[in-house]
């Protein structure tokens, strides 16, 4: 087939792609939302970009079901499909987790907890009653992976910043507490970096507690396995990730644990032309296992499957997934950074100074990098912004 042949269509409910790694950042404000995510319509000059959800896939008749924006549903027929659809965060049945416990996985999580530090802050300033404060200035983080990690100590800074502006809720104390079902936080990493950290947060006032879980939450508690009840009205989940529910609709094959299984061209076991990356692949990682859910491996697979199915097309030659992570970092807020290029490790500010270099080499699009460096220099001379913005883009009804 000739190259110019080639239609690209690329389906995605957002016309943005979200740069994780700057979610805590979003969430404490050094970052400006919008700066953390790239239209796509920027950066894919070639590709017919439509808004909507994937909700069913016939294999068969090779169509994907596409449900729009404003509820249409539109049959589009494919010659070659490649599955990326990431994944949600992987709830437990833990008690009242689903109806009180906030995730950090969206720009929407990172936006919603930033305002809700900020009303939290603002209604313990304002209350009399001690136990109601105690509730307001307690925030429980479920999880001691490196996002559960990061977001932690990204709001802290920002909330330890913010009490200035509260003094009666300064007064009080804040409690900021980590659970972690293991013996240890980190576990992508080192473990001589991951105590580095935990000294550096404890260093900070954060309680961590290793070998706890949590047990049940209410709208103002949250009951831990030691058997202690937290007073709090803020628990954010991050324990791990599961793949995107709509998988089950799309008449693929799963693994145990949801993913589509795919071989070393990440190409659908048992089918011609349907390939999935990312998250919601169970990918061969060279290293033995699958690759785990990260960006990296996720943004290293894209060219390989890109190049596997224009050969399946007739141009090129396919190329097996092999990918070492080389580097990986943590950040820790207050300019410390944990951190490992090969072999390598790095901890403090030189490693919060390489990651945030990492990463604005990672951000795509030059727009994007220019406006997270003015973001970060104009933080240094001013105080945070504590403007709660909950309520923009909420319209009130008429009338
Ligand atoms: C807070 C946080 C920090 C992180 N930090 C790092 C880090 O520092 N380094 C690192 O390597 N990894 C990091 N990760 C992990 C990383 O974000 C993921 O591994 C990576 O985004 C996976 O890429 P993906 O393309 O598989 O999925 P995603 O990036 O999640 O993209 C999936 C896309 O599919 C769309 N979609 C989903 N369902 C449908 C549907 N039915 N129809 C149409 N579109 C759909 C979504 O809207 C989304 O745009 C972090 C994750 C989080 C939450």
């Amino acid at each position: 087939m000739p190259r110019q042949s080639a239609r690209l269509v690329l389906v995605n409910e957002t016309n943005f792609m979200l740069y994780t790694p700057f979610l805590p950042e979003a969430a404490a404000g050094t970052l400006e939302p919008r700066h953390v995510v790239t239209p796509l319509r920027d950066i894919l000059k070639r590709t017919y970009l439509r808004l909507g959800s994937i909700v069913g896939h016939d294999p068969e008749a090779k169509t994907v079901e596409l449900r729009a924006k404003y509820g249409e549903t539109e049959t589009l027929p494919y010659d070659q499909l490649l599955l990326a659809l990431g994944s949600v965060s992987r709830v437990l049945p833990v008690p009242g987790l689903a109806e009180h416990a906030v995730g950090f996985k969206s720009l929407a999580d990172a936006i919603y907890l930033r305002n809700h530090v900020v009303e939290t802050l603002e209604e313990a300033n304002a209350t009399e009653d001690p136990a109601r404060r105690d509730e307001l200035l307690t925030y429980v983080f479920v999880g001691g992976g490196y996002a559960g990690l990061e977001a932690l100590a990204e709001l802290q800074d920002f909330a330890a910043d913010a009490m200035e502006s509260y003094p009666r809720a300064r007064l009080h104390g804040m409690r900021w507490v980590l659970v972690e079902a293991t013996g240890r936080v980190l576990p992508e990493i080192d473990l001589k970096l991951a105590e580095y950290a935990l000294r550096q947060l404890r260093g900070r006032g954060i309680d961590i507690r290793l070998e706890t879980t949590l047990e049940q939450v209410e709208a103002n508690s949250a009951r831990l396995s030691s058997g202690e009840t937290l007073p709090t009205r803020t628990v954010v989940w991050t324990a791990g990730v599961a793949p995107q529910p709509i998988l089950k609709q799309l008449n693929l094959p799963l693994d145990e644990r949801g993913r589509v299984p795919v071989d070393e061209y990440l190409r659908v076991r048992g089918s011609d032309s349907v390939w999935a990356i990312g998250d919601c692949a169970a990918a061969p990682d060279p290293r033995g296992g699958f690759c785990p859910p990260t960006a990296q491996h996720a943004v290293r697979q894209g060219p390989v499957v890109a190049r596997n199915i224009a050969a399946e097309l007739g141009v090129g030659s396919p190329q097996p997934f092999e990918y070492r992570s080389e580097a990986s970092f943590v950040n820790l807020g207050r300019y410390k950074a944990v951190g490992r290029i090969g072999e390598r490790t790095f901890r403090g500010f030189p490693a919060w100074w390489l990651a945030r270099s990492y990463h604005m080499s990672q951000i795509p699009g030059a727009a994007r990098k220019a406006r997270a460096v003015l973001d970060w220099t104009a933080g240094l001379p001013f105080r945070r912004d504590i403007s709660e913005v909950g309520s923009i883009g909420h319209r009130k009804p008429l009338g």
